[in-house]
């Protein structure tokens, strides 16, 4: 995108906010004696934490080779696209738009906003419709475009093709949604952040980091996006503790890797068996960590899981469910319960 300037694509109250700034902030160095945050002097906890989580900008942004201030982290990645949805669309005026099915957040997040969210079907093959795109963006006031690749529920990546048609093509900005790109066998679009300066990529520590009870998100873009996710977040927005667990996550990325080739693993592993299951119609290719499968009475199966206290999720898309992939033993039984519907 040649000509970009992102102020035009930012709104005006947001322009013309100036950030909280917090005690953390205004002094930075080492003191002895702290008494310009009203905090208590006892306790473990007792200070605020780092408000820009430096710590762990420097460790992620070796593992992700980006600039510190190509990087925000969030209260889960849904704090970005809450975020995104604040900076660049004005309630009750501008639009955002996703596809269908995908993750509902971008639709309640919109909503809170009030900003209206335009869903466009994906084609039947669980592609982006560049034709129905084209024609949407032409007639409405779109600012922000969710792609969410790999897509839950359906669990495929899209069609670089169409991705980058889209960043190269639409004027606003281009939300990626990447929270199960470590499944994944395409690459990420980060790299694409210096090239396209209205594009901002999301990941998470939620999934193949398993750290979801931490809520941390990450959404990297070009310096000037991250100064305006900085000044609208809450000041203190990552406590001490979940900053700590993230860090020790990052100290021992081997362990990641295991976690997530043993997931990988296992999913194959699954599919497979599953083709074996007779209730089972169709395996949708999945590149997360959870398999879309076609069911005969999806909703009976799903009653009939749950009777037997295994849970998995429903799915909009029709005859779906959704399958997690847990432990080897977790796995089994989700497998020898259906297999068993199939004796019936
Ligand atoms: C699970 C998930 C997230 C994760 O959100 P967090 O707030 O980081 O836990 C984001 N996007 C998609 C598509 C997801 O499925």
């Amino acid at each position: 995108m040649k000509y970009f300037n992102l102020n035009s694509l930012v709104r005006s109250n947001i322009q013309k906010l100036e950030a909280y700034s917090s005690a953390r902030n205004e002094f930075k160095g080492k003191a002895e004696v702290y008494l310009d945050a009203n905090e208590s002097p006892f306790g473990v906890l007792n200070r605020y934490p780092d408000p820009k989580q430096i710590k762990v900008k420097e460790r992620l942004a070796i593992v992700k080779k980006l600039k510190i201030n190509q990087i925000f982290i969030g209260n889960g990645s849904d704090e970005a696209i809450d975020i995104a949805l604040r900076i660049f669309c004005e309630p009750g005026k501008d639009k955002a738009l996703s596809f269908y099915p995908t993750y509902s957040m971008y639709k309640v997040s919109a909503a809170i906003n009030n900003v209206e969210l335009v869903e466009i079907a994906l084609t039947s093959d669980f592609q982006i419709d560049v034709k129905a795109l084209k024609n949407i963006i032409a007639n409405n006031n779109i600012k922000l475009i969710f792609i969410c690749s790999p897509n839950n529920p359906t669990g495929n990546c899209f069609d670089p093709t169409s991705v980058l048609y889209i960043l190269n093509n639409f004027k606003g900005i281009v939300f990626i949604d990447e929270a199960y790109i470590d499944f994944s066998t395409s690459k990420s679009y980060i790299a694409k952040i210096n090239e396209h300066p209205n594009l901002i990529v999301s990941q998470t520590f939620s999934k193949a980091w398993g750290l979801a009870g931490a809520r941390i998100g990450t959404a990297f873009a070009n310096s000037d996006i991250i100064k305006m996710f900085n000044k609208v977040k809450a000041p203190y927005n990552i406590s001490t503790l979940n900053q700590e667990a993230v860090l020790s996550k990052l100290d021992k990325l081997h362990e990641f890797e295991k976690e997530k080739d043993y997931l990988i693993s296992e999913k194959i592993k699954m599919s497979l068996n599953l083709k074996k299951v007779k209730a089972v119609k169709k395996i949708h290719p999945s590149q997360a960590n959870f398999i879309l499968v076609e069911i005969s009475n999806a909703q009976q199966v799903y009653n009939y899981l749950i009777s037997k206290k295994i849970v998995v999720r429903k799915s909009p898309v029709k005859n779906c469910l959704r399958l997690g992939i847990g432990k080897k033993t977790e796995n089994k039984k989700l497998l020898k319960a259906l297999q068993q519907i199939n004796a019936k």
